[in-house]
């Protein structure tokens, strides 16, 4: 019947991937016809931008450093200024999300080129998607023309990337990755990014905590990201990042640390039910997925259980009941007695 046709589609551009490639953005910026550039990094991206901006030359005409993350419109207001003040024909973007988020804003607003330099696993630079805040009010829209026009990809700057930051940032990524091994709208093409990124990222995080300069490794889990993050451009997410957003949302909770102290617990509520996920995370993990999610979770020197967090016990079953009223696709069952207990868990 109808109702089991899948729609796959997917926006052109243009991806540069390997040790060193930041170094091409010069020739990138000339193909693109641009020659005012507008430098978007957050400080932990300060040496790279520095270096970028000396082989931009006079094409660098300005930079911005005030990204953070949940792009407050008022943050992008400031930044427009800066594009307009130096008439800025494309955006160079250098950091995490947070940096790509702006850059997505300016384009939004400016209608110039972007080119991405992600430094974090988030997977933004691969999605049409843009989560925008006012007054503490997330919206988030969609639109072919958000998708960053060209993204490089140069391990070298994720070399220094803290132990902690590295482990929750690959953790969302293998977020993205799981939900949509288990989405209504998984199609071969999807299932096939998924399984390989969960691969790669489970494969190579425990690798990278060991050896966090590790070059190989560091390599496997770019290359998940990036994967996972076509995961999240192109298939409906769950139960998961609902909870996600939901706990986000009320309590102002970090994001990545949200993402890796619930996967283990949804897993344990979804596989079950998601027969598919089941068998691949099995190829992949051995016999028990959700004990190996655990573990890495495990292995954070941060706050691990929701109440860490200062999340209360009884703001729970408010979250549950919102979650219920309005849920994501998922696999295991939404009702709020069940939502309630995953989160029970994870606290
Ligand atoms: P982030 O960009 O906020 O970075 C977190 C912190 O780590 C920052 O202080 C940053 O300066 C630092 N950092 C980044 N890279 C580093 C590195 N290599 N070494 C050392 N420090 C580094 O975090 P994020 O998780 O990448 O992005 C989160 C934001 O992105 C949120 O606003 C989220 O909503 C958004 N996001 C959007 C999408 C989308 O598709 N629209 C996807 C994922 C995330």
């Amino acid at each position: 019947g109808r109702g089991m046709v899948v729609v796959h589609e997917t926006v052109a551009s243009r991806v540069l991937l390997g040790a060193g490639a930041r170094h091409l953005v010069p020739e990138e910026v000339e193909r693109l016809g641009a020659t005012r550039v507008l430098l978007v990094a957050t400080g932990s991206a300060r040496a790279a931008r520095d270096e970028l901006e000396a082989a931009l030359g006079e094409r660098a005409v300005a930079c911005f450093d005030g990204a953070v993350v949940h792009t407050p419109v008022a943050v992008t207001g400031q930044a427009m200024a800066v594009v307009e003040e130096a008439a800025a024909d494309a955006v160079v973007t250098i950091g995490g999300g947070s940096a790509i988020g702006l850059g997505k804003a300016i384009v939004a607003r400016a209608g110039i080129p972007h080119l991405a330099l992600p430094t974090t696993y988030a997977g933004s630079e691969v999605t049409p998607v843009l989560g925008e805040t006012t007054d503490g009010v997330k919206q988030t829209r969609r639109d072919p023309a958000l998708l960053p026009g060209t993204v490089v990809y140069d391990v070298e700057l994720t070399l220094r990337m803290p132990v902690g930051l590295t482990l929750t940032s690959a953790v969302n990524a293998l977020a993205h990755a799981v939900e949509a091994l288990w989405a209504p709208d998984a199609t071969p093409v999807s299932g096939a990014l998924a399984t390989e990124a969960s691969r790669l990222l489970l494969g190579a995080l425990p690798e990278v905590l060991d050896d966090p300069s590790g070059l190989p490794a560091r390599t496997a889990l770019q290359e998940g990201a990036w994967l996972a993050g076509t995961c999240l451009a192109t298939a409906r997410m769950g139960l998961h990042h609902q909870l996600a957003h939901a706990l986000g949302g009320t309590f102002d909770l970090p994001h990545a640390e949200l993402h890796t102290m619930l996967l283990a617990h949804v897993l344990r509520h979804n596989l079950p039910h998601a027969p598919t996920a089941a068998h691949r995370l099995r190829a992949i993990t051995g016999d028990d997925p959700v004990a190996a999610v655990a573990a890495l979770a495990a292995a954070y020197d941060g706050p691990r259980r929701l109440r860490d967090l200062g999340v209360p016990a009884d703001g729970l079953a408010a979250v549950a009941e919102r979650v219920a009223a309005a849920p994501y696709p998922n696999p295991g069952p939404t009702d709020a007695a069940s939502v309630e207990a995953v989160l029970r868990a994870a606290w």
